[in-house]
């Protein structure tokens, strides 16, 4: 395991915070989305259900985004910053069925700065250990998606199985309709494949299944 549960779990669910709010689309348009959103990735603590706390979800996304994109001393600067504003202080607990790990923020802290803060813990611990990046913008040109890298041989490369496949569909397109050409004009071997672009990833996204429960 590249990272310790929480961390992974974490990563996961900041992956999907980012892409709710991507290239112009809007997948938290109301507090019902969020609702749903939270009982997903298993938010557990105080709720407002108001306006208020969905816009201020709403303007974490860029900024969690940004730890996707800028070099490694920026996003420590970021990281720091984000545990600074919501005062986090980092406590172990034990709860429910789990065992000790670390909450920095207390449940009735609001929504947003406990994803802020939790995503900032997560991101401390990629960053200690040297694998910044590992998080990835998709490899899709047509999709601006981020994902965690947590392969072991560092390979993936798409969102999700979708972008995958849609990329490997349309290369697979392009070499058969190359292959045709070559072969009517002169008989020769076929294409070889385009560097990157086969076989389709095989890691399941981070982001695309829910987290095994517990409370934050
Ligand atoms: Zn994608
Ligand atoms: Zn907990």
């Amino acid at each position: 395991m590249l990272f310790a549960h929480d961390t992974q779990v974490a990563l996961a669910a900041a992956t999907a915070l980012v892409n709710t709010g991507r290239a112009g689309r809007e997948d938290l348009p109301d507090i019902a989305a969020l609702d749903r959103f939270a009982q997903r990735w298993e938010w557990t603590g105080e709720r407002t259900h108001d306006q208020a706390e969905l816009e201020a979800v709403r303007a974490l996304r860029p900024r969690l985004a940004l730890l996707w994109q800028v070099d490694e001393d920026a996003a420590a600067d970021l990281v720091n910053t984000l545990l600074r504003e919501a005062n986090a202080l980092p406590q172990l607990v034990k709860h429910g069925g789990w065992d000790y790990h670390i909450h920095a923020t207390r449940p009735d802290v609001p929504l947003a700065d406990r994803m802020a803060v939790e995503a900032a813990m997560a991101v401390a611990d990629v960053i200690r250990s040297q694998r910044l990046d590992r998080l990835r913008l998709c490899a899709a040109d047509d999709c601006d998606d981020v994902h965690v890298d947590l392969s072991k041989n560092r390979s993936r490369r798409f969102c999700s199985q979708s972008c995958a496949n849609r990329v490997n569909v349309a290369a697979y397109r392009t070499r058969l309709a190359h292959r045709r050409e070559t072969s009517l004009a002169v008989a020769t071997p076929p294409a070889p494949p385009i560097p990157g672009r086969a076989p389709p990833e095989p890691d399941v996204p981070a982001g695309s299944s829910p987290p095994t429960g517990r409370e934050r």
